[in-house]
């Protein structure tokens, strides 16, 4: 097997012992219609609303795309448009809470007997990718043919600093990730179902592999311990030995990879009809007075996540949602929890302080910790030099966006912002080619 590129960043695990504790139910949650891939879903409900905890606030509006659910009990105060942390403006469903938590009237647990509803059940739970990705996750199980799928891969490699949420998940509902895998075993019939999970994570494995040693085609598989083996991809190629070709999906190699807590709230749903309503959240860094896992509410604001950890401390100068190497800065702490959001972090002005950049050096560092053999000084060459077409020879679209270029660059290129540049002005020139011959053809 080819060596994987990846870096060995500092793991900063410090709350990986603490269970998860439930925040209070901040007085307003903001439910963003669209915290998934795909096509936003549909408010069905209006402002002055009663609604319930688990009761339908958004419909799926396309097969990519996903139902959005209220998460506390109360009153719908408005629907409208926030700026999402992307920068861009995304329709929203904001509730008052009575503070009751009240769960809807008609949630049950669905009748769940073969494979078509076991995905119908997927795609009511309104679970999508929660290790961060948001991908729709009965658009990742529909599989045209399933006999072509051998290996189900459950993602246990948190590979970030600083997030251990999946670790909880790991060591306290390892029951249901057990009924998940059986599940997926029994539905989807796929024989081989593998848990991913770095070496630096002893407990987690241990609990694993006591139902994985006794159940036929279940295995743990310990990973290295380093960043990203959580990667979809990589994860793969560290599993099976397979590569996914450029512009393919995991399925066109026979696999499908779920993240641990997406499967664990798969169960919950098929067990009370309960749909993801909240989420389990790693509140760290430097400016948290006391860092720890939370579960909150979806759509809390993050103010009510640090409020919870006792606060922020000293000159608080970056608020990220995810981690270090791929989250997003967030603009304020009204920023609503959403469904992938695995971590809150908030450092200080020495730790979120960026370096200088000075001229590359060509030491060739970015392409040997590429984890998928790119070469990430090209493509902010060709940013610069304005040329698409090298964009695309040097295939910037298999980039995951890892950050483990940037990460072992000696002059602190901010490569992930050049490459995300650059897939934009990839995706302009091909919209435009794509109209100029749609044009040419209309003309003949
Ligand atoms: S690691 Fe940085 S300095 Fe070295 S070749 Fe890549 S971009 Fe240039
Ligand atoms: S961000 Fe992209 S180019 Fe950089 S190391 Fe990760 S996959 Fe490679």
């Amino acid at each position: 097997m080819r060596k994987l590129g990846g870096v060995r960043a500092p793991h900063r695990k410090g709350t990986a012992a603490s269970a998860p504790e439930r925040i209070p139910i901040p007085p307003e949650v903001r439910l963003p219609m669209s915290m998934h891939i795909g096509a936003p879903a549909k408010p069905v409900v209006k402002a002055g609303d009663a609604v319930k905890v688990g009761q339908l606030i958004g419909e799926a509006s396309g097969f990519v795309s996903s139902p959005v659910h209220a998460s506390v009990s109360g009153k719908v105060k408005r629907v409208d448009e926030y700026d999402a942390v992307t920068g861009l403006g995304a329709l929203s469903v904001v509730i008052e809470s009575d503070g009751e938590q009240t769960p809807h009237d008609g949630l049950r647990a669905p009748e769940v007997n073969d494979m078509k509803s076991f995905l119908g059940a997927v795609r009511e739970s309104g679970v999508v990718g929660l290790g961060g990705a948001g991908f729709p996750t009965a658009v990742k199980l529909t599989v045209k043919d399933i006999s072509a799928v051998d290996y189900i891969l459950i993602n246990g490699a948190e590979c970030e600093p600083y997030i251990t949420s999946d670790t909880r998940t790991m060591l306290d509902e390892t029951e249901l990730l057990e009924e998940g895998a059986l599940l997926l075993g029994k539905y989807l019939g796929v024989k081989n179902i593998v848990f991913g999970v770095e070496s630096n994570k002893p407990e987690p494995i241990s609990r694993l592999a006591e139902f994985t040693s006794r159940r036929d085609g279940m295995e743990v598989r310990t990973l290295p311990a380093m960043y990203p083996q959580g990667g979809e991809k990589v994860l793969i190629y560290q599993i099976t030995g397979r590569r996914v070709p450029e512009g393919k999906l995991p399925l066109d190699v026979g696999v499908v990879v779920l993240n641990c807590t997406t499967l664990t709230a798969i169960v919950k749903y098929i067990k009370t009809g309960m749909p993801l309503v909240s989420k389990c959240v790693t509140v760290d860094g430097s400016a948290v007075v006391k860092p720890g896992n939370v579960v909150a509410p979806i759509g809390a604001p993050l103010s009510s996540l640090f409020e919870f950890c006792g606060g922020l401390k000293g000159d608080v100068k970056k608020v990220l949602m995810g981690g270090p190497m791929m989250g997003i800065a967030a603009p304020s702490l009204d920023m609503p929890v959403l469904k992938a959001t695995n971590a809150a972090l908030a450092f200080s002005e020495k730790d979120a302080r960026l370096p200088e950049e000075t001229p590359c050096i060509r030491c060739g560092r970015c392409v040997s910790h590429c984890p998928m053999g790119l070469m990430p000084l090209e493509f902010e060459r060709a940013y610069r030099l304005k040329k698409p077409e090298l964009l695309e020879r040097y295939k910037v679209n298999l980039c995951m966006e890892c950050g483990c270029c940037a990460y072992s660059c000696p002059a602190k290129r901010m490569l992930v912002q050049y490459i995300k540049l650059s897939k934009i002005m990839l995706r302009e020139r091909q919209a435009a080619d794509k109209a100029a011959a749609e044009r040419k053809e209309a003309a003949v």
